[in-house]
C-alpha cells in the first residue's frame, strides 16, 4: 500500500489535507480536519498522561517567537542547517543528502566537501526533478524562520523556535525552585516547532510547521539511575545498535551490557514503546535505532531514534538522547545566570580552596574604566586551573564581552586555604525524549489501515486514540428510533465517551463509514429493542422488560444485544481493554528459548 491510499482517505474523511489549497497550497503545511484534530488531541493527552500524570513532570508553555540571543547561545544560529544544492539546469533546490540517498549513494560524513565530491557528474547522481547531472556547490542553509520583533529600526531580530526544548532550559531556575531545589525532575512542553525545510514532502513527515512534544529530564551528572527503572527492566526492546546489528534485549540487559548509556535513558525508551503500542503502532514495524558515532551530536553520550516502518520507508518519529550538560552550560556561558544546582554534602567537608584576588591599586591605573569589570572577572576566574607553581607567575587571560584581556601577575594574587565546604554547585545533565506528533499520527493511521481484496477499508484504531469511540445509529430515520438514538447519544456523551450520531443512508453504508474512520463500536437502535423490548435479569424473582440496542464490534463484526441501562458500563469495559501487543514479545521470548 502506498501513502496515496491514506492521503485520499485522510482528505475525504476529515483527518488532514494540505493547507491553503484554494490558493494553490504551500508545501510543508497541513490542516487537521475535525477527525484529525480529535486524533491529535487524543495522542497529546495520552502523552500528557505518561509524562505529566504518571511521572509528575511539569508542563510549561513558552512563546514560539524567540530573540536571536537564545539561538546564538544554543548553537542553532551557527549549526541548525542542512546542506542544500541547486540543480544548474532546472534551478530547483534540494537537500544534498536526499539527492544522494535517492541515487543510492551512501554518505557517512556529510560535510560540504564530501557531499560536493559525491555530487560530481562522474558519480552519476541526477537531479530528481529534471535528471540533469550538474549541481552547484552544496551550501549550508539555516532552517530557522527569521522574523523581527517590534517596528522599524527598533525591531529586534528573532526566530520562530525550531523546537520547544529551549523553553525548558531557559526556565531551569524557576523549575528547580518549583521542585524544591531537588533532582531529578522533568519539564515538558507540547507545541509547534518551525523549520524552513528545503524540500518538504511526504505529507505529515516533513512539515515546515509541526507539532512537537518534548520532555527535558534533569538528572544528577553522576547519578543517572532512575527510581522506577525496576518496574520496566524486563520489557523487551528491538534495538538496532551502533554496531549495525539488531538485538532483542530487555531494557535491563541493554543497560547492563553498556549498550544503553544509563537507566534514565532506558526508562524513557521503554515508556515510549509502551505509549506507542497503546497508540496502535505495529510492534512488527517499530524499533529503536542507536545513532552512529559520526551521526551523534558531539555533546551527546547516547541517542536512540524510535523508527517506524511506513510506506515511505523507516522514519524517525521520536529521538531520545542523553545531551549531557550541553544546553544548560551554553546558556550559563551566554547569560551569566546560575542554571545549575547546589548539592549539599551529608556533612561539611574540608576542601582546598584556591581563589584569585585582584589587586585593585594595580588594576586601576592599568585598566582605567575597565578595571572594575576586570576585577570581577578575576574573582570568578577558575583558580583550580592554576598549578601551585604558577601562582602569580603568569598572565591570566580573561574575556570581557568579545575581547580577551591579559592580566599580568602583579595585578592579582592567588589565595589557597583549607575551608569547610557544605556542598558544591553542579550543572545537571539532560535526558531528552523529543516526539514529532504529526509523524506519530501518520504512522498510527498507516499501521491501522487495512484494505480488503474488495477495496473495503477499515482503520483499526485503538480505542484510546480513535476520534469517534462509539457511533449511534437509529436503524431507520423513524421518529421513535431517532428520538431513542438521540437519548442514547446523550447518555454516552455524559458518560464521557467520544460519540457521533448518524442517520444518513443505509445501515451498511453507515457501518462502512465508521469502519473507515476507525470507530471501534457502533450502537444501533432498532424496533425490536424499543418496542419489542427484551427480557432482562430478574429482580426478586420477577422478570422485567428493558429497552435494548445492539453493539457492533468493528474488528470481529459481531453484534451483541445489550439493555440500554447497561450500555454505558458495557462499552466502558470494551473501550478499556488494552490492545493486544503481546504477539511480538511472545515471538521474541520463544525465539530466545
Ligand atoms: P529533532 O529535534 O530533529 O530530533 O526532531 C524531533 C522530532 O520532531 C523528530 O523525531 C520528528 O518526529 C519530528 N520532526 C522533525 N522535523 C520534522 C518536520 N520537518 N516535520 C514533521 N516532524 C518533524
Amino acid at each position: 500500500m502506498g501513502a496515496d491510499d491514506l492521503l485520499s482517505l485522510a482528505k475525504r474523511r476529515g483527518f488532514f489535507w494540505p493547507s491553503y489549497e484554494i490558493y494553490g497550497g504551500t508545501a510543508g503545511f497541513y490542516d487537521y480536519g475535525p477527525l484529525g484534530s480529535r486524533l491529535k488531541s487524543n495522542v497529546e493527552n495520552i502523552w500528557r498522561r505518561y509524562y505529566v500524570q504518571e511521572e509528575g513532570f511539569f508542563e510549561i508553555n513558552c512563546p514560539a517567537i524567540t530573540p536571536e540571543v537564545v539561538f546564538e547561545a544554543s548553537g542553532h544560529l551557527a549549526e541548525f542547517s542542512d546542506l542544500m544544492v541547486q540543480c544548474k539546469k532546472c534551478g530547483q533546490f534540494f537537500r544534498a543528502d536526499h539527492v544522494l540517498e535517492e541515487a543510492g549513494v551512501e554518505v557517512s560524513a556529510a560535510t560540504a566537501e564530501v557531499v560536493g565530491r559525491l555530487l560530481l557528474k562522474e558519480a552519476g547522481v541526477k537531479c530528481p526533478n529534471c535528471s540533469n547531472h550538474q549541481f552547484g556547490p552544496p551550501q549550508p542553509f539555516n532552517l530557522m524562520f527569521g522574523t523581527m520583533t517590534g517596528p522599524g529600526s527598533a525591531g529586534r531580530k528573532s526566530y520562530m523556535r525550531p523546537e520547544t526544548a529551549q523553553g525548558m532550559f531557559l526556565n531551569f531556575q524557576a523549575l528547580l525552585r518549583h521542585n524544591r531545589e531537588r533532582l531529578p525532575f522533568g519539564a515538558v512542553q507540547l507545541g509547534r516547532g518551525y523549520r524552513n525545510e528545503i524540500s518538504p514532502r511526504q505529507a505529515l513527515i516533513r512539515l515546515r510547521e509541526f507539532n512537537m512534544a518534548e520532555a527535558e529530564v534533569f538528572v544528577h551528572p553522576e547519578d543517572k539511575s532512575w527510581p522506577r527503572f525496576e518496574k520496566v527492566k524486563d520489557t523487551v526492546l528491538r534495538l538496532l545498535a551502533q554496531d549495525g546489528v539488531e538485538y532483542k534485549l530487555t531494557a535491563g540487559e541493554a543497560v547492563e551490557k553498556g549498550m544503553m548509556a544509563n537507566q534514565a535513558l532506558a526508562y524513557f525508551i521503554v515508556r515510549t514503546q509502551d505509549m506507542f503500542y497503546e497508540f496502535g503502532i505495529d510492534p512488527e514495524k517499530f524499533k529503536f535505532r542507536q545513532h552512529r558515532k559520526d551521526e551523534m551530536a558531539h555533546y551527546a553520550s547516547d541517542c536512540w531514534d524510535g523508527e517506524a516502518l511506513t510506506s515511505l520507508g523507516w522514519i524517525e518519529i521520536v529521538g531520545i538522547a542523553d545531551r549531557g550538560c550541553f544546553d544548560l552550560s551554553a546558556h550559563i556561558e551566554r547569560s551569566g545566570q546560575d542554571l545549575d544546582f547546589f548539592e549539599a554534602y551529608d556533612k561539611p567537608r574540608e576542601e582546598q580552596i584556591a581563589e584569585v584576588k585582584p589587586i585593585h591599586k594595580v588594576l586601576g591605573p592599568m585598566f582605567r574604566e575597565k578595571a572594575k569589570a576586570v576585577a570581577q572577572a578575576l574573582e570568578s576566574f577558575d583558580a583550580t586551573e592554576l598549578n601551585t607553581e604558577d601562582n602569580n607567575e603568569k598572565n591570566l587571560t580573561i574575556t570581557l564581552g568579545n575581547t580577551e584581556i591579559s592580566v599580568p601577575p602583579e595585578a592579582y594574587t592567588v589565595v589557597r586555604e583549607l575551608r569547610k565546604v557544605s556542598g558544591r554547585r553542579l550543572v545537571p545533565h539532560v535526558i531528552e525524549p523529543s516526539y514529532g506528533i504529526d509523524r506519530i499520527i501518520f504512522t498510527i493511521l498507516e499501521h491501522a489501515l487495512e484494505t480488503g481484496d474488495d477495496g473495503y477499508k477499515t482503520l483499526k484504531l485503538t480505542a484510546p486514540v480513535a476520534p469517534i469511540q462509539v457511533a449511534i445509529f437509529p436503524l431507520i430515520g423513524k421518529n421513535v428510533l431517532v428520538s431513542k438514538a438521540r437519548e442514547v447519544e446523550e447518555l454516552l456523551r455524559v458518560a464521557n465517551m467520544a460519540v457521533a450520531y448518524d442517520d444518513g443512508g443505509s445501515i451498511g453504508r453507515r457501518y462502512a463509514r465508521m469502519d473507515e474512520v476507525g470507530t471501534p463500536y457502533c450502537v444501533t437502535v432498532d424496533f425490536e429493542g424499543v418496542e419489542g423490548r427484551t427480557e432482562q435479569g430478574s429482580k426478586n424473582g420477577e422478570s422485567s422488560l428493558a429497552e435494548s440496542v445492539t453493539i457492533r464490534d468493528r474488528d470481529s463484526k459481531k453484534q451483541t444485544r445489550v439493555p440500554i441501562n447497561e450500555l454505558a458500563t458495557t462499552l466502558k469495559n470494551y473501550l478499556k481493554t488494552p490492545p493486544d501487543t503481546s504477539g511480538w514479545e511472545k515471538a521474541t521470548a520463544a525465539e530466545k528459548e
